[in-house]
C-alpha cells in the first residue's frame, strides 16, 4: 500500500495536506508515511510467518533515526553497512545483537565497534576479510560471529550498477571456491561460523532469480548445517517495488491493483517459503527498497518555465544533490501535481533541477499536468535511496525530513542551514 491520494483536490499523505505542509516547511522537502512503513512491514512478515524469521531492514536505504526507531518498535533488527549505521541503529533504539554488519571494506575500527557492541553476524565478503576479522577478533579477546556472503552467479535482471550476485561483481566469495573458504575460517581460532548470506542484487520485479539462487545454493546450506552447526541462512533484500502508476487506482484499491505486477509478497512468500522451510534454519531478510521506498516523496515548487526551440522545461527547485536515483541509475519517478489534475491542461515536458550538470533531470518528454511557477509536484517514490543519497553538491542545504502519522507531520530532521553548510571548515 501507500498512503499518498487526492483529497478535496489536493495531494495528501494519509491526513496531511501536502501543500499547507509545503508552506510551513518550505521546498524541498522529503516526507513519509509511517502507515506505509508499518503495513510493509507487517506483510512481509505475516507472509513469512511459516519460517523463524529475521527481518533485519537494510539501513542504508533510509537512515533517519525515527524510520529506524519505527522498525525497531516493529520488531525489526538491522542491516549496517559502516560504523555510522551501528551508531545510528544503537542511537534509535534498535539491537545490535538483530544486526548483521555486511560490505566489502570494513575497517578495523569497524571491526572493533561491531565485537564491542555484539553484532550477531559479520557477513564476510572475502576471505582477507575474515582473516582480518579473526585477527581484531583475537586482539580484544573474543571470538567474532561470521557468515560469508556466497556470489550465486546468477542473473537478477536488474540496472547494471544494482546488481551484484554475478561473478563479475565485487560482491560476495564465488560459488565454486565458497566450500573451501568456509574450511579455511572454520580453522581460525577467533572466528565462529554462524551462517551464510547471499544478496544477488536490487528492484528485482520478479521472483525467479530468487528461486534460481536458493534453489542453486541450498544443498550447500544443507552441508554447512551438518558441518558447521550453522544457525542462520540470509537471503538478502532486493524486493523490487513499483514505480510507475503509483497513484493511478487511488490508495485503498493500490495494492489490490498491484497484483498482476511483477513481484508481490504473496508471490515471493509462496515460492520461497517451501524451499526454505525444510532447511529448519533462522531465515534473514534484508530488504530496504521494499519497506520505504513507495512510503515516501519529495516534495518541490516550479521556479521557471523554460520554453526552447525543441522543449518545455519546468525548472524546479530539487535537484540530483536531493534525489540522485535519475542521474545514477536511470531510475523512474512518477511526478503528482499537488493540486489534483483534471487532465485538460497536460503538456510534454522535462523537469530539471538547477544543478550545472546536464545529468540533472526528473523527468524528460514527460506528459504532466501543466506546472506553473510557484505549483508544486511530488516526486514519488523516493523513501528509498533518496534523502540518505543526498550531497551538499552546488552548496545546497538539504531539505528537511518530515513523518506523517495520520493528521500528525513530524519534523524528524530540520532543514540545513547555511552555517551547517561550512561547519567544520576552516580558513587558513
Ligand atoms: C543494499 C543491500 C540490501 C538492501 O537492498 P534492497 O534492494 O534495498 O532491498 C540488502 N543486503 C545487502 C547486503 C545490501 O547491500
Amino acid at each position: 500500500m501507500h498512503s499518498f491520494h487526492y483529497e478535496n483536490g489536493a495531494l495528501h499523505c494519509e491526513g496531511v495536506n501536502l501543500n499547507t505542509l509545503a508552506d510551513e516547511q518550505g521546498t524541498p522537502l522529503y516526507v513519509y508515511s509511517k502507515a506505509t512503513i508499518v503495513d510493509h512491514y507487517r506483510r512481509l512478515a505475516a507472509g513469512m510467518s511459516e519460517l523463524d524469521c529475521q527481518i533485519c531492514y537494510a539501513t542504508k536505504a533510509n537512515s533517519n533515526l525515527s524510520v529506524l526507531n519505527l522498525l525497531a518498535k516493529e520488531g525489526a533488527g538491522f542491516d549496517v553497512v559502516s560504523g555510522g549505521e551501528i551508531f545510528r541503529v544503537e542511537k534509535a533504539g534498535g539491537a545490535p545483537g538483530k544486526c548483521t554488519f555486511a560490505g566489502v571494506g570494513k575497517t578495523r575500527a569497524e571491526i572493533e565497534l561491531g565485537l564491542e557492541k555484539g553484532i550477531y553476524s559479520f557477513n564476510a565478503e572475502s576471505e582477507a576479510e575474515v582473516a582480518f576479522i579473526n585477527q581484531v577478533a583475537g586482539e580484544l579477546g573474543k571470538v567474532a560471529p561470521i557468515a560469508l556472503r556466497v556470489n550465486p552467479n546468477v542473473d537478477a535482471k536488474t540496472h547494471k550498477y544494482i546488481s551484484t550476485g554475478k561473478s563479475e561483481n565485487k560482491f560476495g566469495i564465488d560459488f565454486e571456491v565458497i566450500e573451501k573458504a568456509y574450511e579455511r575460517a572454520a580453522a581460525l581460532p577467533n572466528v565462529k561460523i554462524r551462517g551464510l548470506q547471499m544478496h544477488i542484487g536490487s528492484q528485482l520485479t520478479s521472483v525467479k532469480p530468487f528461486v534460481e539462487a536458493v534453489e542453486k545454493v541450498r544443498p550447500f546450506v544443507e552441508a554447512l548445517k551438518e558441518k558447521y552447526n550453522i544457525e542462520f541462512f540470509s537471503i538478502g533484500g532486493g524486493i523490487g517495488i513499483v514505480y510507475e502508476d503509483t497513484l493511478a487506482s487511488g490508495s485503498d484499491s493500490w495494492w489490490e491493483a498491484q497484483e498482476e505486477k511483477p513481484l508481490t509478497i504473496e508471490e515471493y512468500a509462496s515460492q520461497l517459503v517451501p524451499l526454505l522451510k525444510p532447511l529448519g534454519l533462522k531465515i534473514i531478510l534484508e530488504p530496504g527498497r521494499f519497506m520505504v521506498g513507495n512510503a515516501g516523496v519529495l516534495i518541490t515548487e516550479v521556479l521557471y518555465e523554460k520554453r526552447g526551440s525543441a522543449k518545455t522545461f519546468k525548472i524546479i527547485d530539487a535537484a540530483m544533490n536531493d534525489l540522485i536515483r535519475p542521474a545514477l541509475y536511470e531510475g523512474h519517478h512518477d511526478i503528482a501535481r499537488l493540486k489534483e489534475p483534471t487532465g485538460e491542461d497536460n503538456e510534454i515536458v522535462d523537469i530539471v533541477g538547477p544543478v550545472c550538470e546536464s545529468g540533472d533531470f526528473f523527468a524528460q518528454n514527460r506528459e504532466l499536468p501543466g506546472l506553473d511557477a510557484g505549483d508544486r509536484i511530488a516526486l514519488l517514490s523516493a523513501g528509498a535511496y533518496g534523502f540518505v543519497m543526498a550531497s551538499n553538491y552546488n552548496s545546497r542545504p538539504l531539505p528537511a525530513e518530515i513523518l506523517v502519522d495520520g493528521e500528525q507531520a513530524h519534523v524528524i530532521r530540520r532543514r540545513q542551514t547555511m552555517d551547517d553548510l561550512v561547519a567544520g571548515e576552516v580558513i587558513v
